[in-house]
């Protein structure tokens, strides 16, 4: 279990809705990160992704 009080998910991806821009964060909780189709390329952008996006 993780604890709330000392989560912080850093994120520059400006089209997210979850995305407090100024702060530089996002808002929610806790995020999901899964395996992107390209996964096994074995380049780190290829890898995962945060399927809690969610576009403005
Ligand atoms: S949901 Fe994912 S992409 Fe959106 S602000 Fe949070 S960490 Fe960034």
């Amino acid at each position: 279990m993780h604890d709330p009080k000392n989560q912080c998910i850093h994120c520059s991806v400006e089209s997210c809705r979850h995305l407090k821009q100024e702060q530089g964060v996002c808002g929610l909780d806790s995020i999901q990160v899964a395996p992107t189709p390209m996964a096994y390329s074995g380049d780190p952008a290829d890898e995962s992704m945060c399927q809690s996006y969610d576009c403005k």
